[in-house]
């Protein structure tokens, strides 16, 4: 079976194969610059089978554009391709099961720069169980993943909850470091 299929077909997480509408591959360019790395697709993704197409994606797109970052050379993926009943957080045997599909994924389109949207996608990228991973402490920082520049921030989400100056201004920052990373990377 090819990978299209094997992601298409998947049950492996029994309560998501018979929940979900759509399943949420990703999309973008390939190779990209910037890789958004996310969650997990919430309603709207999951009626649409795209990838940030509701509130925090409204958010996350207007925050790329006025840092001047074209939509159409970066990548979006999830931890999970799958919605969790109810925008329930993702479990630990759902994030193993989802590992090899994003996996390779990410060898494919090659990012220049990733960008780890909030705990689930920082955990992934440090490596770190996601139920100790330090998020907050963890913002701003840029890391290494397999010889890609990663950079934490918050999940778009985080912003429509907390719309302070100071939480806006920063996920600016991190956008900026990832647009500069990408310019030294190329
Ligand atoms: N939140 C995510 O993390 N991913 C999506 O695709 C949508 C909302």
């Amino acid at each position: 079976m090819n990978f299209h299929a094997q992601i298409t077909n998947c049950q492996k997480c029994t309560e998501l194969a018979a929940t979900r509408t759509k399943i949420v591959l990703g999309e973008g360019a390939i190779p990209c610059d910037i890789l958004f790395l996310g969650e997990a697709p919430g309603e709207m993704e999951d009626k649409t089978g795209k990838p940030f197409k509701g509130a925090a994606g409204q958010i996350l797109r207007t925050y790329v554009h006025v840092a001047g970052i074209s939509m159409s050379k970066c990548h979006i993926l999830n931890i999970l391709k799958c919605r969790p009943p109810n925008n329930r957080n993702p479990s630990e045997e759902e994030i193993l099961n989802c590992r090899p599909f994003l996996l390779h994924q990410i060898k494919i389109v090659r990012p220049k720069v990733i960008v780890a949207l909030g705990k689930y996608a920082q955990a992934f990228v440090l490596k770190q169980d996601p139920q100790t991973v330090r998020v907050l402490k963890n913002i701003g920082k840029v890391i290494d993943y397999e010889g890609t520049p990663a950079v934490l921030t918050f999940h778009p989400s985080y912003l429509s909850r907390n719309s302070q100056p100071e939480v806006e201004a920063a996920f600016k920052i991190h956008l900026a470091t990832a647009k500069q990373l990408v310019k030294e990377n190329s």
